[in-house]
């Protein structure tokens, strides 16, 4: 049985998931956590993948068959990112034979797409939730590769969405989340580091549901308050919560501390750094976001928390 308290969820977008040596990256952060607390991981798609799932969502339902190079395509980056990441034979028959089902459930998909000759919104998102469902075994491979149990999880077992979800924006039903968390990674052995599936979530009748673009943000903070966890740290590809999107301010400062209630104002303006609907899970349970520079683990990054008074002096 695995205990509960003192969980720390550690989320890791698609700009820290690129290759084998950023997974690996990624894997030391997970290690480095696990000395000082459970942990929870979350992975997004690797960098770029769920914008081509999404153009080959679209073009099948235009009638453009696309299926084959994509699928092509996403094999390649997949299995030349699990080489890099072990030379153990065992290892990389295990994960590639996931990797190689999650590519027949997407071929599959993209051809009733194709067939529906429109968009069909269940199947658009078991199309893009693929990414998610390739990069979390990678992770938890890279984990292991380091010494520490861990397991891909399927978020479809955690994350409960409303009735009446849209199955491509969907929002969450925090009290059956947290039901389906607790007893979920209840079944996980003791000291395993589960690695769930961002963006993805189940619809009242099992089916796939995505949680909106960008949307693992969100996954990462409904787990921290379903599994009343010490913190949530998201760790992106700069310093923090800046001032502006440093891409097109070179000006942009970070932001050491927030409140919440600043943070979600940020993020509904575009901040991209965080997903808009992230912020509330967090904010309900009091459980601090860290947000963390991949390429930079040392830098103190953005501490997200309950508003502090200040005076005018
Ligand atoms: P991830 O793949 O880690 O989820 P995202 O691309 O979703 O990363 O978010 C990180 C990006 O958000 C940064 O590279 C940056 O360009 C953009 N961004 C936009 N506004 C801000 C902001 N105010 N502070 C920090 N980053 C921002
Ligand atoms: N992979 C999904 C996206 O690109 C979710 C995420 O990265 O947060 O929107
Ligand atoms: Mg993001």
């Amino acid at each position: 049985m695995m205990e509960l308290e003192t969980m720390r969820v550690l989320k890791f977008g698609g700009t820290s998931l690129a290759d084998a040596r950023s997974i690996d990256a990624a894997a030391r952060r997970i290690l480095d956590a696990t000395a000082e607390s459970r942990v929870l991981a979350v992975a997004s798609a690797l960098a770029g993948v769920t914008d081509e799932l999404a153009r080959a969502a679209d073009d099948a339902a235009a009638g453009l068959d696309r299926i084959q190079p994509l699928r092509a395509l996403l094999g390649v980056r997949h299995i030349e990112a699990l080489h890099g990441l072990t030379l153990d034979a065992g290892e990389r028959r295990g994960v590639a034979r996931s990797i190689h089902t999650t590519l027949l459930d997407l071929v599959r998909d993209l051809g009733l797409a194709l067939e529906a000759g429109r968009p069909v919104p269940r199947v658009r998102a078991r199309i893009l939730a693929a990414g998610e469902r390739l990069s979390a075994p990678l992770l938890a491979l890279a984990v292991r590769h380091h010494g520490r149990p861990a397991r891909p999880v399927d978020a479809i077992h955690l994350l409960r969405t409303r009735a009446n979800a849209d199955p491509l924006d969907a929002h969450l039903e925090p009290e059956a989340t947290r039901a389906a968390t607790r007893g979920h990674l209840a079944t996980l052995p003791v000291g395993t580091v589960g690695v769930v599936t961002g963006f993805l979530a189940a619809l009242p009748d099992g089916g796939t549901a995505l949680l909106g673009r960008g949307g693992s943000d969100t996954t990462a903070t409904a787990l921290a308050a379903a599994v009343d966890a010490e913190r949530v740290e998201i760790w992106t590809d700069v310093d923090g919560v800046l001032t502006a999107d440093p891409k097109t301010d070179p000006r942009a400062e970070r932001l050491p501390e927030l409140g919440y209630d600043e943070a979600e104002a940020l993020a509904r303006a575009g901040a991209k750094v965080l997903h808009p609907r992230s912020i509330a899970p967090a904010a309900a349970a009091g459980i601090p976001i860290l947000v963390r520079n991949s390429f930079a683990p040392e830098h103190p990054g953005t501490r997200i928390g309950p508003k502090r008074l200040r005076r005018a002096v």
